[in-house]
């Protein structure tokens, strides 16, 4: 399950994010992450970055699911 403290959102165009960690999850040696079809996970805290519009067809996809099991 997706800790939502652990997902940042970035721009469409950036295709590698730095991750140092964070308060919540602690602080670990600044890496570089190459972003995968829009995506990426830190091999060290677990933080995933994701592109704008990965994020949106990710929420739209659970809106329908969402719509769907509502409906039947
Ligand atoms: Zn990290």
């Amino acid at each position: 399950m997706l800790k939502r403290q652990n997902l940042k959102i970035v721009e469409n165009h950036v295709t590698v994010a730095s991750c140092n960690g964070d308060v919540i999850s602690g602080k670990h040696p600044n890496v570089y992450l190459t972003l995968k079809d829009g995506s990426a996970e830190c091999y060290y805290c677990g933080k995933i970055f994701v592109t704008k519009d990965v994020h949106e067809k990710h929420l739209s996809k659970t809106r329908k699911n969402f719509k769907k099991k509502k409906n039947v």
